[in-house]
């Protein structure tokens, strides 16, 4: 079959129907009808011939469908999506001597189609990836669906419905979404159409289906380019691909990437990224998946992804330690598929080299594709510190501090400015030295909530901590408090109890020294032999915490300052009467292991983890049960990765170990 014969269907039903629309909709046919019944006769001949018919071929008599609910159809086999990566480096060594399809990331929603005897019988959206919603019915408003092709066999492709940005463009001008709002980009619109109810609708935006994958069908062949090359005889327009030689270089892969790009903007066809995966199927199928992608491809995204929004506030929150942190809020953009509306602004310092001042157009991204961060402001040159940054605590209202600390980077003194609220009766302040007093880690009061510490301090029953060892007090006002009764007053005193009992390491995490956390104090307990009035005697006498593995400057200051303070020095003291400190050798100390969900697990760091040395590192990992591994393999569990990560990312996706940012680490370590 001419190939020429199969492109005419599809120009002629393209054609057609533009004539029908100037006919319909603007009175004004650019042909007379002999031309347009002429050409009418000619795709009816050509359909016969060809086995093909569009959906939207004007030769079908079968109306525009209309339903009243999407139903549900499972996916017999799960249409996962890929990893991601923003590396050519990582790509390149995810291909490694394996023949890949390097194709265009399509930027609409993705559709999977069924055919049986020739005829489509099921058109289907992606949905969860197992689950998606039935739009059979509106195909007829999609071009680039056969309804008809000339193969018998049972055939499934999955692709994308799109829409181009040129036709985006315009029609962006006159539709809203069901907010009444303008459609912000090309895939919401294309996904909102193929999802609506009434196909006659869907028609009018311009959606257009190209497949990328054939899941079912022509089981003889084995490469998937094979299966692909087959598509057009069927009357699809296949997504653009190449086939690499075996083994690439970085630079034969950007240009491979480069050439695809081009093709894709000549073209007018959206795109976020290029896809790379290995062409032979049985090589393919034996990679597996993980619980969300399949192993057998890499999605690359385009390096500079940034969008663009507007800063509508700076939001300061105190934190325990007195800082005030500053977080943007601005207008939602939508990342990755996640609307992202806030990000840290980390400090004062930031804000300032930034410029950054609401109602400034900003670019933000998401940084290792899951933290979101400012990365630019387009409208410099009109910050005031004295505006941008407020005089008072926005939680007490007391002056507000700005403090200047000094480091070192590269050789050049750097000053970081913070604000801070010094109000030690700050109650949000307060709050979350509550908080953290009674967490896990420190004290582990289970049941004092912080929504039940703000209620007791705010009936003034808790100034100190050691007013918690005291609430038996207030016990009768407290079991007739809403929400509580005898029961939960009993359970939360009981856990108060129980909380004396403590150790060396939760002690003084719960005094709360700036950076003595989890691994810090295991360390002092190790030195101290888990003695309290030895550490304080240490402080007392000028010891110099820096020979400590991993304790610096910073953290020596801290601790000494912390002494110095004759109320931090009262609690120190006062408290401990209260309590009962187990004493315990540092052997022991190593056989009990906070929980935490790293046990026995095998973890291996690679890139910078701030503050951490490698070997300061390493020994945290040890420090929560788990093993420090060097190198990655299959016995691997998790792949912390830092900044300036190497090989070691491209080996763990290549072999589907969970992979955690440094933050997403201390968070579940429960630093
Ligand atoms: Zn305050």
């Amino acid at each position: 079959m001419a190939q020429n014969t199969r492109e005419k269907v599809q120009t002629l039903t393209a054609q057609l129907n533009r004539y029908r629309d100037e006919y319909y909709n603007s009175n004004a046919p650019s042909v007379s009808d002999e031309v347009y019944d002429r050409m009418y006769d000619e795709l009816v001949s050509l359909e016969l011939e060809t086995g093909i018919c569009m959906t939207d071929s004007p030769t079908r008599t079968v109306g525009y469908v209309a339903v009243s609910e999407l139903e549900k159809t499972t996916h017999p086999i799960p249409l996962l999506s890929l990893d991601k990566t923003k590396s050519v480096e990582e790509l390149v060594s995810f291909t490694g001597e394996h023949q890949i399809l390097l194709m265009l990331k399509l930027d609409g929603l993705t559709v999977k189609l069924t055919y049986e005897e020739g005829r489509l019988v099921e058109a289907a959206t992606r949905g969860d990836g197992d689950t998606g919603e039935v739009v059979t019915h509106n195909v007829r408003g999609i071009s680039g669906i056969p309804q008809c092709i000339p193969y018998l066999e049972r055939l499934v492709v999955s692709g994308e419905a799109f829409i181009r940005p040129g036709d985006f463009e315009k029609l962006q001008e006159k539709l809203t979404d069901s907010n009444g709002e303008r459609y912000k980009n090309g895939r919401n619109l294309a996904a909102g159409s193929v999802r609506l109810l009434d196909a006659a609708a869907c028609r009018g935006r311009r959606v257009m289906f190209m497949p990328f994958a054939v899941l079912e069908g022509f089981p003889e062949m084995e490469l998937k380019s094979q299966k692909l090359r087959k598509l057009p005889e069927l009357g699809f327009q296949v997504c653009k691909f190449v086939i690499s030689r075996r083994s690439l270089t970085c630079q034969e892969m950007e240009e491979g990437i480069g050439s695809l790009r081009q093709f894709a903007e000549d073209n007018d066809i959206p795109i976020d990224g290029i896809v790379a995966s290995y062409n032979d199927i049985a090589f393919s199928r034996s990679c597996g998946r993980t619980g969300h992608h399949y192993k057998d491809g890499l999605a690359f995204k385009f390096e500079d992804e940034l969008h663009e929004t507007k800063l509508l506030s700076v939001e300061w929150n105190p934190s325990r330690s007195g800082e005030i942190s500053p977080v943007a809020v601005f207008q939602p953009v939508e990342i990755d598929g996640c609307e992202v509306s806030r990000a840290s602004l980390h400090n004062l310092s930031f804000i300032e080299g930034m410029e950054l001042m609401p109602g400034c157009r900003i670019l933000v991204s998401k940084r290792n594709m899951i933290i979101p961060h400012v990365e630019e402001n387009l409208d410099r040159g009109r910050f005031v510190m004295s505006q941008a940054v407020p005089e008072r605590c926005p939680c007490c209202g007391e002056p507000a501090r700005i403090h200047e600390s000094r480091s070192v980077e590269n050789g050049k003194e750097k000053v970081t400015k913070t604000l801070f609220c010094d109000n030690q009766n700050c109650e949000t302040r307060r709050l979350r030295q509550f908080v953290h007093f009674v967490s896990q880690k420190a004290m582990n009061i289970e049941g004092l909530s912080e929504a039940t510490l703000e209620k007791f301090i705010g009936k003034g029953w808790i100034h100190t901590y050691m007013d918690i060892y005291e609430l038996d007090r207030h016990r009768d006002e407290i079991v007739n408090m809403e929400g509580f009764g005898e029961k939960s007053w009993q359970r939360l005193w009981d856990a108060i109890q129980g909380s004396r009992n403590t150790t060396f390491e939760r002690y003084l995490i719960a005094m709360d020294i700036p950076m003595v956390g989890n691994t810090a104090s295991r360390t002092l307990a190790g030195e101290f032999h888990g003695d309290l009035a030895e550490f304080e005697d240490a402080v007392h006498h000028q010891y110099d915490f820096t020979q400590l593995p991993d304790f610096g400057d910073t953290l020596h200051n801290n601790i000494h300052e912390w002494f110095y303070d004759e109320e931090n020095l009262y609690v120190w003291e006062v408290l401990q009467q209260m309590l009962n400190i187990e004493k315990r050798t540092v052997e022991e100390n190593k056989d009990t292991v906070r929980e935490n969900p790293f046990v026995g697990m095998t973890i291996v760091v690679t890139g910078k983890v701030e503050p951490y040395t490698r070997s300061g590192i390493n020994e945290m990992i040890e420090s929560l049960g788990a093993h420090a591994g060097s190198s990655v393999s299959r016995k691997t569990d998790y792949l912390v990765c830092g900044e300036n990560a190497g090989s070691k990312l491209a080996k763990a996706r290549e072999l589907g170990i969970k992979v955690l940012t440094p933050a997403q680490f201390f968070h579940m370590a429960g630093e």
